[in-house]
């Protein structure tokens, strides 16, 4: 199945906003604080200054995709995921997406984006309950306890200092936990409505 390979401010650039797609290294040099054009040679199209109803959508369900790393197909698996089960889709979504292990990875600070998590998962490095998963997009539940290789820990330094509240991270014993269900302001999704995207597939 086809991988985007190209540079990843670009698909921020489209977008028109800091979508995270570096992890730390967004933090410093990133070209939207320079208020970069979207790509295409001569930026914005002049003379196309409304957008549509359903761009408004289309662009809500890119930047979703884009932040959870996943093609169209794996997207919409997840879409019909989250309206088969009980509550609101879009909610549903969010909390599917969030609970990825590579997000997990990396909001506690375990990997410096949801790229190099996805590496450390499919490598082998991470165990969830004393076991090895090597699937980047394993659901994790609450209560789950998560471990990194020794040989990875030596490299990641220090743990991001703002986990999220249905997250904790023992220093002690090197173990991240999933403490509650993710809260949407604290899931890498805080700026997406998900409701456009319901709409969006809804059509
Ligand atoms: Fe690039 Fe990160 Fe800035 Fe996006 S947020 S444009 S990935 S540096």
């Amino acid at each position: 199945m086809a991988r985007y390979l190209g540079s990843v401010c670009k698909l921020c650039r489209r977008e028109g906003e800091k979508l995270i797609l570096k992890g730390a290294r967004c933090q410093t040099r990133c070209p939207i604080d320079k208020k970069a054009k979207k790509p295409g040679q001569h930026g914005p199209s002049a003379g196309r200054s409304k957008t549509s109803e359903y761009a408004i959508r289309l662009r809500e369900k890119q930047k979703a995709k884009r932040i959870a790393g996943l093609n169209e197909s794996q997207f919409y698996h997840y879409f019909e995921m989250a309206s088969s089960m009980k509550g609101l889709s879009g909610s549903n979504l969010i909390q599917l997406l969030a609970r990825r292990l590579d997000n997990v990875l990396y909001l506690l600070g375990l990997a410096s984006s949801r790229k190099s998590a996805r590496q450390f998962v499919v490598h082998g490095h991470i165990k969830i309950n004393g076991k090895k998963v090597d699937v980047p997009g394993y659901r994790v539940d609450v209560g789950d306890k998560i471990t990194v290789a020794e040989k990875i820990l030596s490299n990641i330094g220090d743990i991001a200092p703002n986990v999220p509240t249905w997250l904790s991270y023992d220093n002690n014993t090197k173990t991240g936990t999933m403490l509650a269900l993710p809260l949407k302001e604290e899931s890498s999704y805080a700026n997406i409505n998900e409701q456009y995207i319901v709409e969006l597939y809804s059509k």
